[in-house]
């Protein structure tokens, strides 16, 4: 019979919109003056986004790229950008990118190089991450916000998914095996 215990908290959710408060008081304070951009990552990100942008009260747009690697547990190591809406216009922008997870670091360096080939170029690129993985890097991707960092395991919750499930979540939490 399938198991269909919920997943055990790894990261409660009162823990999670603290840390997500925080990181909106540091945004606030470094992009000041400067219009901001933020590109979510979807769809792992849109929880996160969307409480984020609901501690920011600076000016600012928000657009969306749509990305994925992962099929299951394990990353495909291709990474795609399916989509990228063109409505509001990145280029000459400073762009805040909203991710959930940092793993491998292939993901965000793709994003980098597809933002990095805009003409012309934004005019600055930084990354908002809520989990980083304790797990060795194929990139190196410096991301300037970081909610906690996690050991290496296969988290859910909180936008994230296997295989699409799970995302409805309030709090990050490990799937039991
Ligand atoms: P990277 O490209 O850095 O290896 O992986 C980043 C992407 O892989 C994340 O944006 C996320 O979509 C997915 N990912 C990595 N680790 C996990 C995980 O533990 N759980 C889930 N649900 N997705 C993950
Ligand atoms: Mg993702």
């Amino acid at each position: 019979m399938a198991d269909h215990s919920a997943p055990s908290v790894l990261i409660a959710e009162n823990l999670i919109l603290n840390r997500v408060r925080e990181i909106a008081t540091q945004i606030q304070r470094d992009y000041e003056g400067r219009p901001l951009t933020v590109l979510g990552i979807f769809n792992g990100s849109f929880i996160f986004l969307a409480d984020l942008l609901r501690n920011l009260s600076l000016p600012l747009q928000m657009d969306s790229m749509v990305v994925s690697s992962y099929r299951g547990k394990n990353s495909t190591g291709m990474v795609q950008v399916q989509q990228c809406s063109e409505r509001c216009h990145l280029s000459d922008h400073d762009i805040l990118v909203v991710d959930d997870i940092l793993e491998t670091g292939l993901t965000l360096e793709a994003i980098q190089k597809h933002l990095l080939d805009l003409e012309p170029m934004p005019r600055s690129i930084e990354f908002c991450i809520l989990l980083r993985k304790n797990c060795p890097r194929k990139c190196e991707i410096n991301a300037r916000y970081v909610g906690f960092d996690i050991a290496n395991e296969f988290v859910v919750g909180y936008g994230l998914d296997f295989n699409g499930q799970y995302r409805n979540l309030p709090y990050i939490g490990v799937l039991q095996v």
